[in-house]
């Protein structure tokens, strides 16, 4: 049977690196009979200039349609002064909320290789390999009521709810539960139940997913706590599930520790596994068109795909051992570049893995 991947390119560097994890794929597929097809869609800015939109009711179909969302990044100056509504990164909200990507999955992976380019001691971080799975479409970002009224006294007062439903809970519970499953089974659910009803309701509700799962083991830390150990010794360490605000924080620290953007890829998942696979990155106006962008956050993304939407380990294993095979060659761009090794532009990094994958 085969399987449609929407393929949304979008803004900056976007089509660049998008070319390179395609070139990925189209080698897996001949070579292990994936079955995959592709259609490309319009996103972000590059949407907008078309149809005036950052999310055409074309690209809305085609990602209905699809099995899987591989996305490029949006966003650049030309369209900053756009009215908020139709600004490139509404169309990546629009995307989230129409396919109920609730599941944000954000790894953060070490390549020894590459140990240097963290701020962290070499024996803190080598070997690192930790997911941070974040609640995306609920909590304090989208709860009501929420803005800035006077006061009686004429003083402003500003506010946000953060609300959490038992079945919110539980559906990112499961989530981050089976991808444990998937990982060392090792699960620790981050909150705050210490000053937050909400989140004493989460601890809770986790207590009672993990019973379907008596093979995971589950910890709880508080968020403060949470983000010292992080720092502190994060090779402790395997997934973590946290709310939409603490997962937001701290999966960018985690990402930090590793010291390099252009590494590390992302999914979102709905309730059936359907995702949505990008960088972390975003559109890098600043090197678009120069042909030095580091494409390997996106191919990475593509190995989360194969895992996470279509189940197939093997293949994604392939993706994730030929990029350690071609750093071990001592193949860097720019960005990653250290002495004595050999820097490539964005297309022969894409080779490079291609050849390692052969
Ligand atoms: P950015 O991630 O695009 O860039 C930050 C810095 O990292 C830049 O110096 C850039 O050159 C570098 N960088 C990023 N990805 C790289 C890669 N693959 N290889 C080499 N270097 C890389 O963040 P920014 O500059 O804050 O934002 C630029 C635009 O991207 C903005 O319009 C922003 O809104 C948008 N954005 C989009 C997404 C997304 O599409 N998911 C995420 C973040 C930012």
């Amino acid at each position: 049977m085969t399987k449609k991947i929407a393929v949304l390119a979008g803004d900056g560097i976007g089509t660049e690196i998008m070319t390179e994890a395609l070139k990925i794929l189209d080698v897996l597929n001949v070579d292990m009979d994936l079955g995959l097809t592709f259609e490309n869609g319009l996103i972000g800015g590059a949407a907008y200039d078309v149809h005036k939109t950052p999310f055409p009711q074309e690209t809305i179909d085609l990602v209905k349609a699809a099995d899987a969302v591989l996305l490029g990044a949006v966003g650049g100056k030309k369209w900053e002064s756009l009215d908020i509504a139709l600004r490139p990164e509404k169309g990546l909200l629009g995307l989230r909320s129409e396919l109920e990507l609730f599941s944000n999955l954000r790894p953060a992976l070490l390549y020894p290789q590459l140990a240097a380019a963290s701020t962290l001691k070499p024996e803190v971080i080598s070997g690192l390999d930790l997911m941070i799975v974040r609640e995306l479409t609920g909590g304090i970002y989208f709860g009501e009521p929420r803005g800035i009224k006077t006061l009686e006294n004429g003083e402003r007062q500003g506010f946000n709810t953060l609300v959490y439903t038992e079945s919110e809970i539980r559906r990112i519970g499961h989530s981050a539960f089976k991808i444990a499953q998937k990982r060392n089974k090792r699960l620790c659910s981050v909150d705050k139940a210490n000053v937050l009803e909400c989140t004493e309701l989460w601890r809770e509700v986790m207590e009672e997913v993990a019973k379907e799962y008596p093979d995971v083991e589950l910890s709880h830390l508080y968020v403060d706590n949470a983000s010292m150990q992080l720092v502190r010794a994060p090779k402790q360490f395997d997934v973590m599930v946290t709310t939409n605000m603490f997962g937001d924080i701290l999966s960018d620290t985690a990402a930090m520790l590793t010291g390099s953007l252009g590494m590390l890829p992302s999914a979102s998942l709905d309730i059936n596994g359907k995702g949505m696979y990008e960088p972390i990155h975003g559109s890098a106006p600043d090197i678009a068109g120069l042909g030095i962008a580091n494409p390997l956050a996106t191919i990475l993304s593509v190995a989360l795909m194969l895992r996470y939407t279509f189940n197939n380990e093997m293949a994604a294993s392939r993706i994730e051992t030929a990029v350690n095979d071609a750093l071990d060659q001592g193949i860097r761009t720019a960005d990653i570049y250290s002495e004595g090794m050999t820097k490539v532009s964005t297309s022969e990094m894409g080779n490079a893995v291609v050849a390692a994958l052969k």
